[in-house]
Order: C-alpha cells, then structure tokens, then sequence
C-alpha cells in the first residue's frame, strides 16, 4: 500500500516516543510506500508564537532566550533518542544551523521592529524544521533511508495567503509526486514537516493551526495513498467526550462528512480543511493512536459500511460561547439586514458558530465564543444600534450541544427524542439550529447544564452500543 502517516506534537514528544514511532515505521515500510508526515514536537509552535509576541514587545532578549530553549530540547531529545554517534553529530550539526537562521531571523524582525504575516509564517514553520530532523535520523537510526524535508521542499505550492495559505493543487501534484517517486524508487522514506509549504515567489507559508493534518492529505492526494492515517494521542473519534461520558465508545467508521462536523465541533481538533483533498478522490483516513498501534481506530471513508448507518453518531459539545440576541422592528422584511450584521462582524474579526432567525424576522441569534463576545457587542453597538437594530441580549458562558450522524437525515421522531429527553434533567435550551443537511442538529444550553444533556442524549440514543 502507499501510506502518508502523519504523527501530530503529542505522539512525538519524547525520546521514547520517537524511537517507537522510528519502529513502527521501519517495519510497515517492508511491505508499503510510506511518507511520512510531522507536527512540531509538542509545545513548539507555542514557544515559536511566544518569541513573536516577545519581538512585538521588542524584548529581544527573551525572543532570542526561547530560540535556545526550542534548540537545546531539540538536542536534548537527539542525545536521548539516536543511538549511533555519527547521525546524531550530523543531527546536532544541523539542528544547529537551524538555530543560526532562526537567529538570523529573529534579529531581523527585532531590526525591523514588525511581525507581518509573511515573517510569522517563516517563523512558526520552525518547529516542524526540527521535529522532522529528528524522526528522520531515528529512522535512519533504526537502518532505514530516509530524508527530512520541509514542506517547500517536497514541492507544495501554496497561494500567498499568509496564515492561513491553500495549495495550488495542479503544481503541488506534480512537483510533490515527482519528489517521492525518486525517493521511493531508492527505498528513502521522506519525513515530511507539515504545517507549511512556500508561494510561488519561495515565502514559507503555512495553513493555520493544526495544518499538518492539511499537509498529510494534501500529499495523500498528489500521490493517490491508499490510506491516510492521522496517528495522535488519542484512539479515534469517540460518540462524546469520555471525560464526560464514562461509556463513551470508538467509532469504528464515519462518512467524510460527519468527520468534518466533528472536527467543527471538536471531538478532536482536525484542521478543518483537512477532508478537502480527499472526498473527490475517496481516499480513505484513519484517526490512530500512535500509543496503541493495535487499536484500527477510526475509518473516515466517502461511504461507511451500511451496518453503520446508525441515526446518530456522536454528542459533541462545546462549552464557553456567548449568545447575542439582536432585536429590532426594523429588521422585519428589510433585506440586506442580515448582510449588514455579518459584516460588521467579519469587520471586527469575529468568527459566528450559529446562525438563528425566526420567521418573523424581528430577531437574529448568533453564538460567539466568550473570548469574541466583547468584540462582537462592542462592533455591533458602534455601528448598527439605534439604526436597523433596537436592542442586543447578551448571555454569556453557555454551550453549543451537537448531535452529528447521516442517519439522522429524513428519520422521523429526533427532534422529539432530543428534546424530549433532555427535558427530563430540567435543561433549558435557548437556540436551536439544524441545516437542511439534517446531518448536525445543534442546541445551545447553560454551561452548567452541557454535561447532563450530553449524557442525556448519550443515553437516549444508545451511543454505547453502537459498534
Ligand atoms: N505545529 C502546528 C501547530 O501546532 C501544526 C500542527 O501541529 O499540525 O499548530
Ligand atoms: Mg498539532
């Protein structure tokens, strides 16, 4: 098989850790074609961002102390995790010249006296610089080929969109197979940096927090993998949080769609891109745990064995978002009222996770989290009180509910289970939405309340018992 296994922060953390995943990888690379994908080390893309907050303070000094930081632990996991001297010598060297040209950098943004889009980039692609470094010369430490290589290098293309770039898929696919038919024709296995790739002028660019589930399926489909697998901490996507119900169990399968809603919804954080490359060429994911390799995890597939058609699939939710009630008479059968809402909004930077509005048009709900509430009262109040809006209603610290799965598409009788049996536990709900999709019905409840009406729907729908 052809493989693009990509490994996030956590499942590379530690000496240990990278020499089980040099194993694992050494011995699936016997029978499959594997590029491999990394994350930066955990934390590292945190301590990158700090040093960008540090170069805005102009505090040089402590921007240049975290470099040092990111390098030595870099080191430090090289001494603890390659056995042979002469590829960890080769490794500390390079690791060292990495050092120097995040230096370079750094003293130049602190000359320059700004972080712009284009340096962050080029600065947060750092971890991933290292972190491939690394697991590249455990491979090598284990007797395999194999050879780090950035994002730009092996050939993805993306527009200049900095912070949040997307491949140029036509380019990409052939610079990107181009680099691993070589390899793989001299048995070298490419550790891959996601995260990042480079524009058309060579600027390192990246895809926003997360990107290196992006940049595994990106390459999955240059080189049409026969699987993708998203190897983390945890075993696959689950039918609600574990931390809130005991009984909570592994999907076995899910459709692309019902991943990305899960991934919206947090069950665990995929990019949200991430399923984009894939669905056209049906190329199908697994969501591992590189702790347990035993354990298949979850199969995300364009079409899920009909045996796991089940009404609902899981019970997500997402605690902390603030509700904002706009009210006023004005808005009934005025078109454009919505439009002026939402850019006032995307004006001031808020991100909306759930849209209301009832027939009679009087008023619109939105959900923000807690940490936009502000922001979006303040844009609201400045630009559009006293004109089409009357009145905003703000409640904060409340939680979006979600009840994600296909099968819930044309079934009768699941509003009425829903809310029928999250009744029972007194739980108020103050919004509802679901989309014509019928595949996510969402609510929102107290943040106090989202635990019990998350074990509520659990238990109505006999999540636990649905493999
Ligand atoms: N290292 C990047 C981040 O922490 C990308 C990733 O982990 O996928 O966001
Ligand atoms: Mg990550």
């Amino acid at each position: 098989m052809r493989l693009v296994i990509k490994y996030g922060g956590t499942s590379i953390s530690s000496a240990k850790d990278i020499q089980n995943v040099a194993k694992h990888i050494s011995s699936l690379s016997k029978k499959n074609e594997i590029v491999l994908v990394c994350s930066a080390t955990g934390g590292t893309t945190d301590v990158l961002i700090e040093i960008s907050d540090s170069i805005k303070k102009e505090n040089k000094s402590k921007a240049e102390r975290l470099a040092l930081k990111i390098t030595n632990h870099h080191k430090q996991l090289a001494m603890q995790a390659i056995k042979k001297s002469d590829i960890r010598k080769k490794l500390t060297a390079k690791l060292d010249e990495d050092f120097a040209e995040l230096s370079a950098l750094i003293d130049g943004m602190v000359l320059l006296g700004e972080v712009t889009a284009r340096s962050m980039d080029y600065l947060i692609s750092f971890g991933e610089r290292f972190s491939v470094k690394l697991v590249s010369a455990a491979l090598h430490d284990a007797g395999k080929n194999s050879i780090p290589l950035t994002g730009k290098e092996v050939g993805i293309v993306t527009d200049s969109n900095f912070g949040e770039s997307k491949p140029l898929m036509d380019t990409t696919r052939l610079r990107v197979l181009k680099t691993a038919d070589e390899l793989f024709s001299k048995g070298t296995i490419p550790v891959v940096g996601g995260f990042a790739g480079a524009d058309q002028h060579g600027h390192v660019t990246t895809f926003g927090r997360g990107g290196s589930d992006y940049s595994a399926t990106t390459i999955g489909s240059c080189l049409k993998a026969d699987e993708i697998w998203l190897m983390s901490d945890v075993d696959g996507l689950m039918t609600a949080d574990p931390k809130i119900v005991k009984n909570a169990k592994l999907l076995k399968e899910v459709s692309y769609s019902e991943a990305i809603e899960m991934a919206l919804f947090g069950a665990k954080q995929i990019h949200p891109r991430t399923f984009e490359p894939l669905v056209s060429k049906k190329i199908p994911m697994r969501i591992r745990n590189s702790f347990s390799v035993k354990n298949e995890g979850t199969l995300v597939s364009a079409s899920p064995s009909a045996s796991v058609k089940n009404t609902v699939k899981c019970v997500s939710n997402v605690k902390n978002n603030g509700l904002i009630d706009i009210r006023g008479g004005s808005m009934v059968g005025s078109p454009g009222t919505a439009a002026k809402i939402f850019a006032t909004l995307a004006r001031a930077g808020v991100n909306v996770m759930m849209i209301s509005q009832n027939p009679s048009e009087s008023s619109i709900t939105i959900v923000v989290k807690n940490t936009d509430l502000d922001k979006a009262v303040r844009a609201l109040e400045m630009e559009l009180l006293g004109k089409i809006i009357k009145k905003l209603e703000v409640t904060t610290d409340v939680a979006i509910i979600a009840l994600i799965g296909s099968g819930m598409r044309g079934t009768v009788g699941v509003a009425s289970k829903v809310f029928g049996s999250i009744q029972k536990d007194k739980i108020n709900v103050s919004m509802i939405t679901q989309g014509s999709s019928e595949l996510n019905l969402a609510f929102v409840v107290k943040n106090s309340d989202a635990s019990a009406a998350v074990r509520a729907l659990h238990n109505e729908f006999k999540l636990d018992k649905i493999n």
